[in-house]
């Protein structure tokens, strides 16, 4: 039976929890906010530990302003801040805390010490507070400056501990942060740690600087300048057509030093990059946007993770103007030959002389089209039971593209790229699901590759260690910020490893299934590396060998992105197109 409960007022630590759980989601908004502290210190310096995910202990010193001694205690009581005193000073925040609830948010849900110390006093002290309960303050000796320990992180809150992912991936993301404020701050010196391993370290410089620091050297090689000057200032570099990744999340907004998610503002930069790199692909790189402070409410989320402007459609057309600038001083073709147009999915249509020759997802021989009504292209692809390919023969390439083949009565059309495409993505399969006690059919490389990735892809490297394993890649941790790759699977032996372990890295990014799934992608992945490119010249006895192989693959009729590999024009169509009676 449902009583009525009595409504009763929450003693303060439970209305604390409540109020935390919307500022502090997980270890990465308890670094996002006592970095911002720092930051908003004037820290010129800031080191950072993580352990076990964040959940174990996070660890946040620099060498701001420090905290004088009677404010001490106000630090973690909610609503405290020493940053605005009237409402109207939220219109014109300049800090990038103001709320003055970050700090009693967690203390509320772990274990903290807060030791700090101003440049003029003598010793500094440490408060103690567990559980929003304040413990013990002592004196304590220390540089100036501010370092807040932050322990067991939740281990109060099992519902919020149910709700947070894997301790490695909590770890990554917690990096993640700290790596996009090392941007929004370049001329501060960061250091980050990530259970006893250094992840970041940025110089304390230019944005470049920063920007280097965290994506690695590639960063000069891929990176076009943003420029735009103008009441809405914009800034930053972005990747050039040719660097396009798989997944968005490489790309970094910032609004007045302020890291931000707009969702609007993302669009707008992706917009830009639209029709020169292929369709689902991204552009990455940091976007930075100064409007003036009374332009932007920073009041609209519990994190700041959100800003909304007064004016959006402009600073949207601001920041497309701007990166429309950069991409168009990029060179067109991108280094790895992808043509700078989106692919085109799908069927296609010749309606010259009223052939209509559709995308090649049917069956194959196609049924025989009963009497068509005259005018009307034939309904290809009704049948759709994947048959088997009869045996081809091979006629020639026309140019260095397409293969042209016979099978009895029919013409046979082939994208060899495509083709090869599945054939090696289907063997690799097959290799991968086969016995686990058999080797997984490495290749060693002669020269192993190092690819610089940043610290936090090279962190996620190592502890995907066994699944690249699996798939016949070694591929371990290289340094801080690197990956060192000495061996491919057999079937990628045609492919530039570098390119390619370095699209692998890349994709570590996406949001991940089950491991079957992420072997379809790596394997898509593989294949389409180590493919012959369309362009390619092959001879008779390759072009052959090709028709072969695709003969022996089930499926082989479209490529693994389901994109048609072969065309045929059977007997009947191509008495249709000419106009003859059916045979
Ligand atoms: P807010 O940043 O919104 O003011 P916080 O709860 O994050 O609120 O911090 C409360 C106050 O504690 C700040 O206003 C600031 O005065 C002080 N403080 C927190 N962290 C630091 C730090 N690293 N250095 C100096 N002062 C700090
Ligand atoms: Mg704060």
């Amino acid at each position: 039976m449902i009583g009525v409960a009595p409504i009763r007022r929450l003693p303060q630590v439970v209305a604390d929890a409540i109020a935390a759980g919307e500022v502090i989601e997980r270890p990465a908004s308890v670094l996002k906010e006592l970095v911002e502290n720092a930051l908003d210190a004037g820290a010129s310096r800031i080191d950072i530990a993580i352990e076990g995910g964040g959940l174990v202990r996070i660890e946040v010193a620099d060498d701001g302003s420090g905290i004088a001694d009677d404010d001490l205690g106000l630090a973690v009581e909610r609503h405290a801040t020493s940053k605005i005193a009237v409402a109207d000073d939220i219109a014109r925040v300049r800090t990038l805390g103001f709320r003055g609830e970050a700090l009693a948010s967690i203390a509320a849900v772990s274990e903290l010490r807060l030791t700090t110390r101003t440049r003029d006093s003598i010793g500094g002290a440490t408060l103690h507070v567990r559980h929003g309960d304040v413990l013990t303050r002592t004196p304590a000796a220390s540089a100036p400056g501010t370092r807040v320990e932050v322990c067991e992180l939740f281990a109060a809150s099992p519902a919020r501990l149910r709700f947070l992912r894997s301790v490695a991936t909590e770890g990554s993301v917690a990096v993640r942060v700290v790596s996009d404020l090392a941007v929004t701050h370049p001329e501060v010196a960061f250091t980050c740690t990530n259970d006893s391993r250094v992840v970041l370290r940025t110089p304390g410089g230019t944005l470049r600087d920063a920007i280097r620091a965290v994506i690695g050297p590639r960063a000069t090689r891929d990176l076009l300048d943003v420029d735009a000057p103008g009441p809405i200032a914009v800034g930053g570099a972005i990747a050039s057509p040719h660097a396009h990744r798989a997944s968005r999340s490489g790309l970094v907004l910032i609004v007045n030093r302020r890291l931000v998610h707009n969702r609007a503002l993302l669009a707008a930069i992706d917009e830009s990059y639209r029709g020169l790199i292929p369709t689902g692909r991204h552009g990455y790189g940091v976007v930075t946007v100064e409007v003036p402070a009374d332009a932007v409410d920073v009041n609209v989320h519990p994190a700041k993770r959100e800003v909304r402007f007064s004016d959006e459609r402009a600073v949207f057309s601001a920041v497309q103007r701007a990166c429309w600038a950069a991409l168009r001083a990029a060179p067109a073709l991108g280094a790895d030959g992808h043509l700078p147009v989106a692919f085109t999915n799908g069927a296609f249509e010749v309606r010259d002389g009223d052939i209509a020759v559709m995308g090649m997802h049917q069956a194959y021989p196609p049924t025989r089209p009963t009497a068509m009504p005259a005018g009307h292209p034939a309904p290809v692809g009704n049948a759709a039971t994947p048959a088997a390919l009869p045996a081809m023969e091979a006629l020639g390439q026309a140019g260095s593209g397409f293969l042209v083949a016979t099978a009895g009565d029919t013409i046979v059309l082939v994208d060899p790229h495509a083709a090869h495409e599945k054939v090696l993505y289907m063997e690799l399969l097959a290799r991968w699901r086969g016995d686990a006690s058999e080797s997984s059919g490495s290749q060693l490389l002669l020269m192993p590759v190092v690819i610089e990735c940043g610290p936090d892809r090279a962190a996620r490297v190592a502890d995907e260690h066994d699944f690249f394993t699996r798939c016949g890649f070694t591929i371990e941790q290289f340094g801080p910020a690197a990956v060192r790759c000495t061996a491919v699977p057999l079937s990628a032996a045609g492919a530039d490893p570098e390119a390619l372990v370095a699209e692998l890295i890349e994709r570590l990014d996406e949001r991940d299934a089950g491991t079957q799934e992420r072997q379809h992608r790596v394997a898509a992945l593989v294949a389409c590396h180590a493919a012959v490119r369309f362009g390619d010249r092959l001879d008779a006895v390759a072009q052959q060998r090709l028709l072969d192989q695709m003969v022996a693959t089930p499926g082989g009729t479209t490529c693994p992105h389901g994109r048609p590999s072969v065309l045929v024009l059977d007997d009947a169509m191509l008495r249709r197109a000419f106009r003859r009676s059916p045979g």
